[in-house]
């Protein structure tokens, strides 16, 4: 995870890539993972930060989806359970159980969603996590004593995962480099070029990374040929398809969800708790995460994609108030440690404006260039969808064929038992080295602020040997800190600069620089 080394072996390379793939987060990076562990030669690349987009910004669920079953869409929800056991099984360290309540206030709600989850367990088949059960008030309340109990009548339970979104993605990042892709961050395609027969066969990037070093402009576009070109940019594809055809259609519906994070205060128990039907027609979850609470989500169409989506004031005050409506002590704004918002790419259907009731299902699709664009979809089946874009992508360029082989490729930091590494368990096998590295030196060892869990070494690893390059990725993405409460990340942001600087020999204008933009940025994860 050397990124001059990358850069380097991208830009030196003579022979065109097996496959290229344009865009970084869980999409992009499962087709790299895929595409490399068959042997192809891949490079990818991602404009920002490994997992900037949508990919660290979901509810952090690895689950069927409740809301699919509802939907009648069973065989998206057969899938992703089938992917939900295979992500529990390679990267234990980063997927866990977790038990869901659905409170039950009606005195039809236990045995109708009873029944319905029963069904959501049974079509796991072998992939089973806990059993669905049915509770009393009195049980329901133990497992989560803040639920309000008037009115309460029972409540039912049943069993989904729950990781890091961004860690995984890293950690993926990871395995992609062992199975032998080549990766880069700060690495933007603004160009796609043609042979011609007007068939897409490279891509101009564009190194972001070396003018913010000094702060000049980015020098010129590089050309790197390809044998295939995967566009996985998520809610930007269309832009990015517009590159080799200016007059593309729209193929996605970009839709906005929001979260809100409170202190552990308001969920002080392990489970979860899941409002089956919001007054927008989805699901609304509360989830024990890091150490806090993560409320969420909301489903509202949006013009465009954006690498800094907002949350508007009408999605806060919606979660707000349907938190309140369950919870014993109303959540406040005052009550929001951090507030952030992603941008689901969902497959186009119609005119329709409810984004609720639009398909999650991923769609590939290649156009007359041949260039190939895979979308929608879940973070959960990422696996599956890098198979199929991989098969897909194979023929078309013709390569050889090879079986794909992530079903049971463990993903880097698999450890069986990393909850034994406390804070840091989300490493997996990688938490000893930065134990090691924590020990080795006074400064590295304590924590970064009072409120988060992180230590200095957690910021040298992260330099060192998971690409981060600024303030930003090491407080949104390594560590989870701006996710979790914004103001504690802007304290942070000096000691970060400082300790970054230092790995990567930048000088006292670019922390000045760093810590500047971040503190920028972060107040857009605040609500004054
Ligand atoms: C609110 C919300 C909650 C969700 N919750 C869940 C959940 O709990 N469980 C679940 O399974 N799924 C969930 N999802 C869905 C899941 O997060 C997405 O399906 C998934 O993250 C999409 O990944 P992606 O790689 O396609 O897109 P992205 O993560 O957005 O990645 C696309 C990347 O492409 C890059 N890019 C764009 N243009 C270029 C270019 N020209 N050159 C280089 N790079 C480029 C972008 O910078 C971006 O990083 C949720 C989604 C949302 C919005």
């Amino acid at each position: 995870m050397n990124r001059d080394q990358m850069l380097e072996r991208a830009l030196s390379r003579r022979n065109p890539w097996d496959v290229v793939v344009i865009g970084g987060g869980a999409t992009g990076v499962g087709v790299a993972v895929d595409a490399a562990s068959r042997g192809y030669e891949v490079l990818l690349v991602e404009q920002h930060d490994f997992g900037k987009g949508t990919s660290s910004r979901s509810t952090k669920l690895v689950h069927g989806g409740v809301r699919y079953l509802q939907q009648g869409n069973l065989g998206l929800v057969r899938e992703a359970l089938k992917e939900r056991g295979l992500l529990r099984q390679n990267a234990p360290h980063l997927v866990r159980d977790l038990a869901f309540i659905v409170p039950a206030y009606a005195w039809w709600e236990s045995p109708f969603y009873g029944f319905g989850l029963k069904i959501y367990n049974l079509l796991s088949g072998r992939h089973k996590f806990g059993p669905t059960r049915r509770r009393s008030k009195e049980a329901t309340l133990r497992h989560v004593p803040t639920l309000k109990a008037d009115g309460l009548r029972g409540g039912v339970v049943y069993y989904d995962g729950q990781f890091d979104d961004a860690r995984l993605l890293i950690n993926l990042v990871q395995t992609a480099v062992e199975q032998g892709a080549t990766v880069l961050n700060y690495v933007q395609v603004v160009g796609l070029s043609k042979d011609a027969k007007g068939v897409v066969n490279g891509v101009e990037l564009l190194d972001h990374d070396s003018g913010a070093r000094s702060g000049d402009p980015a020098p010129a576009p590089v050309r790197v040929a390809a044998r295939v070109v995967v566009n996985a940019t998520g809610a930007f594809c269309d832009g990015v398809r517009r590159l080799a055809d200016p007059s593309a259609s729209s193929t996605i519906t970009p839709s906005q969800g929001i979260h809100l994070v409170f202190d552990r205060s308001f969920l002080p128990g392990d489970s979860a708790v899941v409002v089956p039907r919001t007054p927008d027609g989805r699901l609304m979850f509360a989830i024990p995460w890091h150490g806090h609470t993560l409320v969420g989500t909301t489903d509202v169409p949006v013009a465009e994609a954006s690498l800094e989506p907002v949350a508007t004031e009408a999605e806060i005050d919606f979660v707000l108030e349907t938190a309140g409506r369950y919870l014993q002590k109303p959540p406040t704004r005052a009550d929001v440690l951090s507030v952030f918002a992603g941008i689901r790419p969902l497959i186009k259907a119609g005119t329709g404006k409810r984004t609720a009731a639009l398909s999650r299902d991923h769609a590939i699709h290649v156009d007359g260039s041949s260039l190939l664009t895979i979308s929608g979809g879940k973070w959960t089946t990422y696996r599956h969808m890098a198979e199929e874009c991989v098969d897909r992508a194979a023929k078309l360029a013709r390569l050889e064929a090879r079986p794909c082989v992530t079903r049971t490729l463990h993903v880097h930091g698999y450890h069986a038992h990393a909850a034994e590494f406390g804070p840091l368990a989300v490493y997996g096998a990688d938490a000893p080295a930065i134990q090691e590295l924590s020990g080795s030196e006074p400064r590295l060892s304590t924590p970064l602020h009072a409120d988060l869990p992180y230590i200095g070494a957690e910021v040298v690893w992260a330099v060192r040997f998971e690409m981060a390059r600024t303030v930003e990725d090491v407080l949104a993405r390594r560590t989870r800190a701006l996710f979790s409460n914004a103001r504690a990340a802007m304290a942070m942001a000096p000691r970060v600069a400082e300790l970054m600087a230092r790995e990567l020999g930048r000088d006292a204008a670019w922390k000045e620089r760093q810590v500047a933009a971040f503190t920028e940025l972060a107040r857009g994860y605040v609500i004054q």
